[in-house]
C-alpha cells in the first residue's frame, strides 16, 4: 500500500470515527442542555422556596403581633371599668384608640404578607410543574445517549481500534500533519486535486478550491513513501484519484 493509500484509508476511518462521535457528542450535549435547564429551574425552585419561608415567618410574626395588640386592648377595657376620675379614663382611651390603630394597620400588613405568601406558593406550584415536565425530558435525553451508546458503541471502538492501526501505519511525521490538518479542519483533512484545465495546467484544491501551483501537484504525483503534498492555502493534505491519475498520466 502506497502512502497515498494509507493515508486515504486513514481518512476514512477518520471520517468514520468522526462520524458516530458526532452522532454520540450531539446525544451527549442536548442531554447537557437540558440538564442544564433543569438545574436553572432547580435553583428557581430553591429560591421561591426560601422566599416562602421567610414570608410565612413574617406572616405569623405579624399575626402574633396582632394577637398581643388584642389581648392588651381586652386589658385595658377591664382596666377601664376600674378607673376612678374622667382624666384617667380619658387616657386609658386614648392608648387603647392608639393600639386598636397600631393594630389595624399590623392587620393590613399581615394580609398583604397572606397574599404575598399565596402568589409565591402559586409561582412555587408552577415552577414544580415545569420541574417535573423538564425532569421527564432529562429523562428521554438520558435514554437517547444510551441507546445511541447501545447502537454504536461497539462499531465505534471497532473503528477506532482500525483507526489507530491504520494511523500506526503512516510514518510519524506524517501522522502529525495529519492529525494537526484534522484538527483544524474538523476532520475535512484531506482534499483531491481538481483539474480546472490542463492545457492551462490549472489545478485546484478540492477543499479550498483555491489554484494549487502545478509544482505541487506533480509533486503529489510522485509517489513520495515518506511525505505529504499540502495545499499552499488551506493546509490540507493533496491527493490525486485514480481518474486524475489515469488520465494526466495518458495525456
Ligand atoms: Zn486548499
Amino acid at each position: 500500500m502506497s502512502l497515498q493509500e494509507k493515508l486515504l484509508r486513514l481518512f476514512s476511518l477518520d471520517q468514520k470515527v468522526r462520524g458516530i462521535q458526532g452522532r454520540l457528542d450531539s446525544a451527549t450535549n442536548r442531554l447537557k442542555v437540558q440538564q442544564t435547564k433543569l438545574s436553572q429551574l432547580h435553583q428557581q425552585r430553591d429560591e421561591l422556596l426560601s422566599q416562602l419561608k421567610l414570608g410565612q415567618a413574617k406572616a405569623s410574626s405579624l399575626e402574633k403581633e396582632v394577637e398581643d395588640i388584642e389581648q392588651r386592648i381586652e386589658h385595658m377595657r377591664q382596666q377601664m371599668q376600674s378607673v376612678k376620675s374622667n382624666k384617667e379614663y380619658s387616657a386609658v382611651l386614648l392608648e387603647a384608640n392608639t393600639l386598636k390603630a397600631n393594630k389595624d394597620s399590623l392587620e393590613t400588613e399581615a394580609l398583604e404578607q397572606l397574599n404575598h405568601v399565596e402568589s409565591l406558593a402559586q409561582d412555587l406550584n408552577q415552577i414544580l410543574e415545569r420541574v417535573a415536565q423538564q425532569e421527564k425530558l432529562v429523562t428521554g435525553a438520558q435514554s437517547e445517549v444510551q441507546q445511541c451508546r447501545d447502537e454504536v458503541g461497539k462499531q465505534l471502538e471497532e473503528l477506532t481500534a482500525q483507526r489507530s492501526e491504520a494511523e500506526q501505519d503512516v510514518p510519524e511525521e506524517v501522522r502529525l500533519t495529519f492529525n494537526r490538518t484534522a484538527y483544524m479542519h474538523d476532520g475535512a483533512t484531506m482534499a483531491p486535486v481538481i483539474e480546472a484545465s490542463r492545457r492551462h495546467l490549472e489545478y485546484n484544491c478540492g477543499g479550498c478550491y483555491m489554484t494549487i501551483p502545478v509544482e505541487r501537484v506533480n509533486a503529489t504525483m510522485v509517489a513520495s513513501e515518506t511525505q505529504v503534498v499540502c495545499c499552499p492555502n488551506c493546509s490540507r493534505i493533496l491527493y490525486i484519484d485514480q481518474e486524475l491519475k489515469t488520465s494526466i498520466g495518458c495525456k
